[in-house]
């Protein structure tokens, strides 16, 4: 068996179809070794490639994405289901975080700190071959965020996608050869989380893993970089909630409220899957949120209109229905309303809106990973922040007031590593990202982005 079947292949499904449109070959453990060595005789290379030539390379592959969008586009709409809007802005995310970094590479400044005797100063080093492993929500952007400011930074990089999604991976490192990336300093190697994933987080070359995925997985990687005291960075799960007080424009917090947690059918990391309400206007929010949901439009993603896609997987859609049965729901959570959803094949899921007056229930504190959000009254400002913090994850939120001292001192209060003010923002390339608590640790993007993929030297030069 050659070096790159022994992983076995993988059928990439259409899912907004059901059927296998491609194959793929996945890496097993030996083809994951041949790539970190290759990354790891590339970086003595890579990191002495002057910061401005760094910088042009890393240009022309931006401008490569940026000619291939439309291409790519379409792949993530073929193995993600995402509507093609949505994945033209994702392919756009990966082109602009890729120039942001090649922006940072001149920029990364170091420290000249006064001290007695001589000079001293400080240099950000980077650290060899990088381990990124990518899920299958958006596995497009979420490569840029670790590739951009990674190789900006003077790593080699070996990238693992998730299983269901390897195409734009791919796609992304052979315009990253054309554009005359060097050999080795950027590869993709599709293969299962458990065989090469695990090898990435095991083997002693690869000096910093990125993690995105599952709060389950994301804990084991960081028990295993543990090993070779490994830097990791990890994006995990979240269970977000979206507060509504009372002086909102509630009209709008109403209307946008599907913005912010059916975006890519739910599967969103950043979801604002909790949406608490303050009791007074409770009824009138609902009566205002039924129709914004009943006319979120659910279709083929390769409609011009479409709003939101199918489901990942039959797996998925699976996952997403065991949280509404009626043994899930208990005695008091109940489905209030749902929006539609086309009939037959693909993996169609309706929005769905739960009723949760008790916010402990399991619908309302585990990850749904789907278009399904609940909505629990509060009290007053203290009880909203009680809720909202009363969850092992930590990543986003929006907060809906008219009051800016109540927007500051909420957002000062909730737990979470990105909020939003009235809107649903969360991902922008030129701010940090990340979460706290279960949620995740290290941020990505933003203007420190290089940060995380460098170690701090620091340097006395004796002047006596
Ligand atoms: P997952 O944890 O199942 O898989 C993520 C990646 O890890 C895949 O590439 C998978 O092959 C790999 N993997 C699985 N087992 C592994 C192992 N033992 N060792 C190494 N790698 C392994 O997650 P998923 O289902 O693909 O993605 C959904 C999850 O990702 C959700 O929880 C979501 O919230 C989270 N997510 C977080 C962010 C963020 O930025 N915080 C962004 C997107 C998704």
């Amino acid at each position: 068996m050659s070096e790159q079947h022994e992983g076995g292949t993988h059928d990439v499904v259409d899912p907004s179809t059901g059927v296998a449109f491609t194959t793929v070959e996945m890496a097993g453990t030996a083809a994951v070794d041949a790539a970190v060595e290759r990354a790891a005789a590339a970086f003595p290379a890579w990191r002495d490639v002057a910061p401005a030539d760094r910088a042009r390379l890393l240009r022309r592959v931006a401008a490569a994405v940026d000619a291939d969008l439309d291409h790519l586009a379409d792949l993530e709409v073929r193995e993600a289901g995402h509507p093609t809007a949505n994945a033209r802005w994702e392919a756009g995310n990966l082109r602009d975080v890729l120039e942001y970094s090649a922006a940072a590479v001149e920029r990364h400044l170091g420290d000249q700190i006064p001290v007695a005797g001589g000079i001293d100063v400080t240099f950000h080093e980077p650290l060899g071959v990088v381990g990124v492993i990518t899920p299958w929500n958006f596995p497009m952007p979420i490569a840029g965020w670790s590739v951009g400011p990674a190789l900006a930074a003077g790593n080699t990089v070996v990238l693992k996608p998730a299983e269901l999604t390897p195409l734009t991976s791919l796609r992304f490192a052979e315009l990253a050869r054309e554009a005359g990336l060097p050999e080795g300093v950027l590869q993709v190697l599709p293969g299962r989380g458990d065989v090469a994933g695990q090898r990435l987080v095991e083997h002693p070359a690869v000096r910093k893993l990125v993690f995105t995925g599952s709060t389950a997985v994301g804990r084991g990687v960081m028990a295993g970089a543990a090993r070779h005291v490994k830097r990791v960075t990890l994006e995990l799960g979240g269970k977000s909630a979206n507060i509504v007080f009372a002086d909102s424009d509630l009209e709008r917090a109403a209307a946008t409220a599907p913005d912010g947690v059916f975006d890519n059918a739910g599967q969103d990391c950043c979801a604002r899957s909790r949406i608490l309400v303050q009791r007074s206007v409770h009824d009138r929010f609902l009566e205002l949120l039924e129709p914004a949901v009943k006319g979120v439009r659910v279709a083929d993603p390769r409609s011009p209109d479409a709003q939101m896609g199918p489901l990942i997987s039959a797996a998925q859609r699976e996952r997403v229905a065991g949280f509404l049965t009626e043994e899930s729901l208990g005695a008091s959570a109940e489905v209030a309303f749902t929006g539609t959803a086309p009939e037959g094949a693909g993996f169609w899921f309706r929005p769905t809106v739960v009723l949760a007056p008790d916010p402990r229930v399991r619908v309302a504190t585990e990850e749904v990973f789907g278009p399904v959000v609940t909505v629990t009254p509060f009290d007053d400002e203290a009880d909203a922040v009680r809720i909202a913090n009363d969850s092992r994850y930590g990543l986003s939120g929006s907060i809906w007031t008219r009051d800016l001292g109540r927007a500051l001192r909420v957002s000062r209060a909730v737990e979470a590593g990105n909020l939003s003010v009235n809107s649903h923002s969360s991902v922008r390339y030129g701010t940090p990202f990340g979460g706290v608590k279960e949620s995740g640790l290290g941020r990505e993007l933003g203007p420190h982005a290089l940060d995380a993929f460098t170690d701090v030297k620091n340097v006395f030069i004796s002047t006596t």
